[in-house]
């Protein structure tokens, strides 16, 4: 039996960063990590260069039953102290785009600072070590197969339900439910949609072309680009609007978001110009070719009649497509849902009917959008958590 103040199981981003601040108190922490190292899923975290943070993160880049509770964690512990850490290990880093920073030298970089954090405030990680059971009497006893662990405070941050090859499992959930805990439902998240049979056939000569888009769903709308794959849609704006979308809803797509299309056809209309080319004008020559072959076959302008150009502008502002699901969690970044925030202190991430057993990172029903804000989530979760374990 080995006892310890605090037990982290799950070490990755939200754990290791929990068991660092509870380190620098003193606190004695042990991390239980099922697989065989530490941090997978930030090893290959933003194509291998790890998107840490995002400068301008706010509680509007997170989706929750409960949008505010993400706030007071996110006060606490902002992208500038993750910042000053980087630079206080001496990395380089770079934005690269909207305010998402990544290491220069890979992602490694970010797991060599948790881990040297670690080692300062003397961590111990064991890896390899698989839960079997969990009971709480006046402290937490963990059962594993590596004996029993006591423990005061226990911290669930095994994350998500996504790419289960990098470790991922229910373990966090089935935690929740053991305690009593309300769960919202999981579901994949920042994820490719799949289109139905027919749609794929039509689209897949487009396959590999990228646009830049607005794409809408319900309320919310991403401009970046959308890409057309063999088996969907992905890229950077798909993947955002993927987290808003449910089955059965139809998801909008502005090919041409600063071009009034039927403004510019009407001025146009008289023209010799063939569609095909008029639309090269604006977008990949070889998709205005394909879309043209799908959509309206190409022919002068002055060749259609006006309820067809109307019809070609609504198709090009206004492309409805249903997805008929997501690729799942074999290639969802993220997991949305989780355990309910109602069940969570907002200031300590403490289950509240369950004194000293808390939850932090993924597996809390707080959900961030693509650009660095997952990291920074379980950063500043962790913090708090840290805090208080
Ligand atoms: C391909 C990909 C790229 C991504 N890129 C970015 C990015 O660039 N920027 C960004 O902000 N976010 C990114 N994300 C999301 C980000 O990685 C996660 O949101 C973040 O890692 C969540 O941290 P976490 O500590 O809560 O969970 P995780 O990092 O998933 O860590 C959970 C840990 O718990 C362990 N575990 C699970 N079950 C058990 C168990 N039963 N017993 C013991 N251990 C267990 C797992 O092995 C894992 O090590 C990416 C995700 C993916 C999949």
């Amino acid at each position: 039996m080995r006892e310890t103040d605090v037990l982290i199981i799950g070490g990755g981003a939200a754990g290791l960063f929990c068991a660092i601040e509870a380190g620098k108190r003193g606190r004695r922490v042990v991390v239980l990590e099922h697989s065989d190292q530490i941090g997978k899923k930030i090893a290959i975290s933003g194509g291998g260069r790890c998107n840490f943070t995002n400068l301008y993160t706010g509680p509007e880049n997170f989706i929750s039953e409960n949008p505010h509770f993400c706030k007071s964690a996110l006060a606490r512990f902002t992208p500038q102290d993750f910042i000053s850490l980087v630079e206080n290990h001496g990395l380089g880093y770079h934005e690269k785009k909207l305010g998402q920073l990544f290491c220069n030298d890979g992602a490694k970089n970010i797991i060599e600072l948790l881990l040297s954090e670690c080692a300062d405030v003397g961590v111990e990680i064991e890896c390899g070590s698989v839960v079997n059971s969990v009971s709480r009497k006046d402290r937490f006893e963990v059962e594993t197969n590596r004996g029993v662990f006591v423990a005061g405070s226990l911290v669930i941050a095994t994350g998500g339900l996504s790419i289960p090859p990098l470790g991922a499992t229910d373990f966090g959930y089935r935690m929740a439910h053991q305690f009593g805990l309300k769960i919202r439902d999981p579901s994949p998240a920042l994820v490719p949609f799949t289109l139905s049979h027919q749609v794929q056939k039509e689209l897949s000569p487009l396959s590999g072309i990228s646009i830049d888009a607005i794409v809408s769903c319900e309320n919310h709308e991403f401009r970046e680009n959308i890409l057309i794959t063999h088996r969907g849609m992905s890229g950077p704006a798909i993947l955002q609007i993927s987290s808003y979308w449910r089955p059965g809803l139809s998801v909008t797509i502005n090919l041409l978001p600063d071009v009034d299309v039927l403004e510019l056809l009407r001025d146009e209309s008289n023209r010799e110009v063939t569609l095909a080319n008029f639309l090269s004008r604006f977008l990949p020559r070889r998709f205005a070719q394909a879309w043209c072959d799908l959509n309206a076959p190409s022919q002068p302008l002055k060749r259609y009649t006006h309820a067809q150009l109307v019809e070609i502008a609504e198709k090009l502002n206004r492309w409805k497509i249903i997805p008929s699901g997501t690729e799942g969690y074999k290639k969802a970044e993220v997991t949305a849902g989780g355990v309910c925030t109602s069940e969570l202190s907002s200031n300590t991430m403490e289950a509240k009917k369950v004194p000293g057993l808390y939850f932090i990172g993924e597996v809390v029903d707080v959900t961030g959008q693509l650009g660095g804000y997952n990291f920074q989530w379980a950063w500043a979760s962790g913090y708090a958590a840290g805090q208080y374990v």
